[in-house]
């Protein structure tokens, strides 16, 4: 099991996908993602809750 967020489901038309083995490590690399390509320098607590709200479990061996 790993867990993904899907940017489009924040920033509609966002193809990205961040992976990671845990919450905070897929919240990380959606952070840096909003950052580096949306230019989101800070990002608020609204917009982090989105992120969090929008962490999925997805099955690897699929
Ligand atoms: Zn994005």
């Amino acid at each position: 099991m790993r867990r993904i967020i899907e940017c489009g489901s924040v920033v509609p038309g966002c193809n990205f996908v961040s992976h990671g083995a845990t919450d905070e490590d897929v919240l990380m690399e959606a952070a840096e993602h909003v950052r580096a390509t949306h230019g989101v320098d800070h990002l608020s607590d609204p917009l982090k809750a989105k992120l969090r709200a929008a962490i999925r479990d997805v099955d690897e061996t699929k």
